[in-house]
């Protein structure tokens, strides 16, 4: 397998055939008594029966030993698979989904969350680290076990490449961050936030890409989600996440979750090397779901322009009128 850099978009993309370890068996491999046969990366609770796990992806994309070899074929870049890709088994049961959870468990994955995406992250050649969750089928799942995703690569991805672009030009002319700037405005207005938990906020966001586009965020500045604020209470953000996700699942039970957290600025020269010095201040961790409600339009199939036809400040009220009880 190797990377591909586009040239003209910068989209990095991972190209050939996955590596298949062992024959995929009628046992679901995130199981209890099957699990254990591969060596944790972590487990929690620390003694006693596992609630928790996380364990290597079996088919990586990216892996450890892997060189980098960023090599040049003629105007093109390449390179080998370096990077790191975990799987977080929620629990250890296997027909419950993540927001059947209770707010406990929920709060423990989000902490392992930020445990992974902090330790991936001492390692400098890593410059991001993804943690998503692909809820169905057709969001790409690879098991029906409820699990979530751990990626650290040697670039950046696209969009995070593009919210940091963005949100530091916001900085330079206003001197504020612009997901405070939403969150504040958004509340003010009201008309599409779908609900409240403390200091977190679930919202539509202002230009939905799909229906029911849904946004999780702290109204309290911070840009890393792996290193929480002192006094930030993530049982609130638990809480909140397994109500939004109990009301999205009866509308479009099929997503996909991602957490946006701060590159990786750690470099061999120092803090920040490569970056701006108000990355801090203009950058915001915040959680994006993009439910799978609909199939994509035939007639308009360019994937950089979205056609959504539910308007947000519509999802966001239909999303309030939903039960979040199961
Ligand atoms: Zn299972
Ligand atoms: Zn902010
Ligand atoms: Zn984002």
């Amino acid at each position: 397998m190797e990377i591909r850099r586009d040239p003209i978009t910068q989209s990095w993309v991972v190209c050939g055939q996955r590596e298949r370890l062992g024959e995929a068996g009628e046992q679901c491999p995130l199981d209890p008594g099957v699990v254990e046969n591969t060596k944790a990366i972590l487990t929690w609770p620390a003694e006693g029966v596992w609630q928790g796990r996380v364990i290597p992806h079996p088919e990586a994309l990216y892996r450890v030993e892997n060189d980098p070899g960023r090599v040049a074929e003629g105007i093109y870049d390449k390179m080998g698979p370096l990077g790191a890709h975990e799987v977080v088994i929620e629990t250890r049961e296997h027909d419950k989904k993540f927001s059947q959870l209770s707010d406990d468990e929920i709060e423990r994955v989000l902490w392992v969350w930020g445990l992974r995406i902090a330790d991936l992250k001492k390692d400098a050649r890593f410059k991001y680290v993804s943690v998503f969750k692909n809820q169905g089928a057709l969001a790409g799942e690879e098991w029906d076990h409820a699990h979530s995703e751990v990626t650290a690569t040697i670039f950046v991805p696209r969009r995070i490449k593009y919210e940091l672009a963005s949100a530091h030009e916001w900085y330079k002319d206003r001197e504020r961050c612009v997901f405070c700037d939403i969150v504040r405005q958004e509340e003010k207005q009201g008309k599409r936030i779908v609900d409240v938990q403390g200091d977190y906020y679930a919202l539509c966001p202002y230009a939905s890409r799909v229906p029911f586009e849904v946004w999780v965020m702290h109204r309290r500045h911070n840009h890393l989600f792996e290193q929480a604020r002192p006094g930030a209470n993530r049982k609130h953000l638990a809480a909140l996440l397994g109500r939004v996700l109990r009301r999205l699942e009866k509308v479009a039970p099929t997503f996909h979750l991602v957490v946006h957290t701060s590159p990786n600025t750690r470099n061999k020269k120092g803090e920040l090397s490569g970056y701006w010095k108000t990355l801090a201040e203009d950058y915001h961790w915040h959680i994006e779901i993009m439910p799978i409600v609909e199939k994509p339009s035939k007639s308009y199939s360019i994937k950089e322009v979205y056609f959504n036809a539910l308007l947000p400040e519509q999802a966001a009220e239909q999303l309030r009128a939903t039960d979040p009880n199961p």
